[in-house]
Protein backbone atom coordinates (compact mmCIF):
# COMPACT_ATOMS: atom_id res chain seq x y z
CA UNK A 1 0.00 0.00 0.00
CA UNK A 2 1.23 3.27 -1.02
CA UNK A 3 0.43 6.67 -0.29
CA UNK A 4 -1.09 8.61 -3.24
CA UNK A 5 1.23 11.32 -5.71
CA UNK A 6 1.26 14.23 -7.23
CA UNK A 7 -0.69 13.43 -11.17
CA UNK A 8 1.67 16.53 -12.07
CA UNK A 9 5.33 16.77 -10.54
CA UNK A 10 4.69 13.15 -8.61
CA UNK A 11 5.06 14.40 -5.02
CA UNK A 12 4.19 11.83 -2.30
CA UNK A 13 1.86 13.05 -0.38
CA UNK A 14 2.15 12.54 3.31
CA UNK A 15 -0.86 10.67 5.34
CA UNK A 16 -1.99 13.68 6.73
CA UNK A 17 -1.55 16.09 4.01
CA UNK A 18 -3.51 12.90 1.57
CA UNK A 19 -6.55 12.68 4.46
CA UNK A 20 -7.12 16.53 4.40
CA UNK A 21 -9.18 16.59 0.87
CA UNK A 22 -12.41 17.84 0.89
CA UNK A 23 -14.71 16.36 -1.19
CA UNK A 24 -12.23 14.72 -3.12
CA UNK A 25 -10.44 17.64 -3.72
CA UNK A 26 -7.07 18.71 -2.62
CA UNK A 27 -3.75 20.83 -4.07
CA UNK A 28 -0.60 19.47 -4.26
CA UNK A 29 2.12 21.32 -1.30
CA UNK A 30 4.84 21.41 -4.01
CA UNK A 31 3.19 22.48 -7.23
CA UNK A 32 0.08 24.10 -6.29
CA UNK A 33 -1.71 21.85 -8.95
CA UNK A 34 -5.36 20.93 -8.28
CA UNK A 35 -5.94 16.91 -7.51
CA UNK A 36 -8.91 15.26 -7.56
CA UNK A 37 -9.70 11.84 -6.41
CA UNK A 38 -9.65 8.85 -8.72
CA UNK A 39 -13.60 7.17 -9.06
CA UNK A 40 -11.79 4.00 -8.33
CA UNK A 41 -10.14 5.08 -5.11
CA UNK A 42 -13.45 6.40 -3.85
CA UNK A 43 -14.90 2.86 -4.69
CA UNK A 44 -11.58 1.41 -2.95
CA UNK A 45 -11.83 3.41 0.19
CA UNK A 46 -15.88 2.99 0.74
CA UNK A 47 -14.69 -0.77 1.09
CA UNK A 48 -12.31 -0.14 3.60
CA UNK A 49 -14.98 0.44 6.62
CA UNK A 50 -17.36 -2.41 5.11
CA UNK A 51 -14.73 -4.77 5.67
CA UNK A 52 -14.32 -3.86 9.21
CA UNK A 53 -18.50 -4.19 9.63
CA UNK A 54 -18.30 -7.68 8.07
CA UNK A 55 -15.88 -8.95 10.39
CA UNK A 56 -17.76 -7.77 13.80
CA UNK A 57 -20.71 -9.73 12.40
CA UNK A 58 -18.72 -12.54 11.72
CA UNK A 59 -17.10 -12.03 15.16
CA UNK A 60 -20.59 -11.91 16.76
CA UNK A 61 -22.06 -15.01 14.87
CA UNK A 62 -19.37 -17.17 15.75
CA UNK A 63 -18.82 -16.29 19.58
CA UNK A 64 -21.03 -14.90 22.03
CA UNK A 65 -19.11 -11.23 22.50
CA UNK A 66 -19.36 -9.21 25.56
CA UNK A 67 -20.36 -5.35 25.69
CA UNK A 68 -16.38 -4.64 26.14
CA UNK A 69 -15.28 -7.06 23.71
CA UNK A 70 -18.04 -5.31 21.22
CA UNK A 71 -17.16 -1.76 21.26
CA UNK A 72 -13.05 -2.71 21.29
CA UNK A 73 -13.84 -4.24 17.99
CA UNK A 74 -15.85 -1.17 17.14
CA UNK A 75 -13.34 1.15 17.78
CA UNK A 76 -10.80 -0.60 16.36
CA UNK A 77 -12.38 -1.18 13.01
CA UNK A 78 -12.97 2.76 13.02
CA UNK A 79 -9.25 3.25 13.92
CA UNK A 80 -7.81 1.08 11.27
CA UNK A 81 -10.54 2.57 8.73
CA UNK A 82 -9.12 6.20 9.49
CA UNK A 83 -5.53 4.65 9.01
CA UNK A 84 -6.35 2.72 6.05
CA UNK A 85 -8.06 5.82 4.22
CA UNK A 86 -5.15 7.40 2.55
CA UNK A 87 -3.73 4.81 1.34
CA UNK A 88 -6.25 3.87 -1.05
CA UNK A 89 -6.29 6.94 -2.60
CA UNK A 90 -4.93 8.25 -5.98
CA UNK A 91 -4.99 11.72 -7.86
CA UNK A 92 -5.51 12.45 -10.92
CA UNK A 93 -5.80 15.88 -12.81
CA UNK A 94 -9.77 15.78 -14.01
CA UNK A 95 -12.86 15.28 -11.57
CA UNK A 96 -14.57 12.06 -12.23
CA UNK A 97 -18.00 11.05 -10.80
CA UNK A 98 -18.13 8.18 -8.38
CA UNK A 99 -20.45 6.38 -11.14
ZN1 LIG B 1 2.52 18.48 -7.43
Amino acid sequence: MKLPRCWKCAHIFSWKQAFRHRDGETTCPVCGSVQYLQQTARWRSNFVPLIGVVLILALINIEEVSGLSYWLAVVGTFAVSLFAYPFCYRFTEQKEDLF
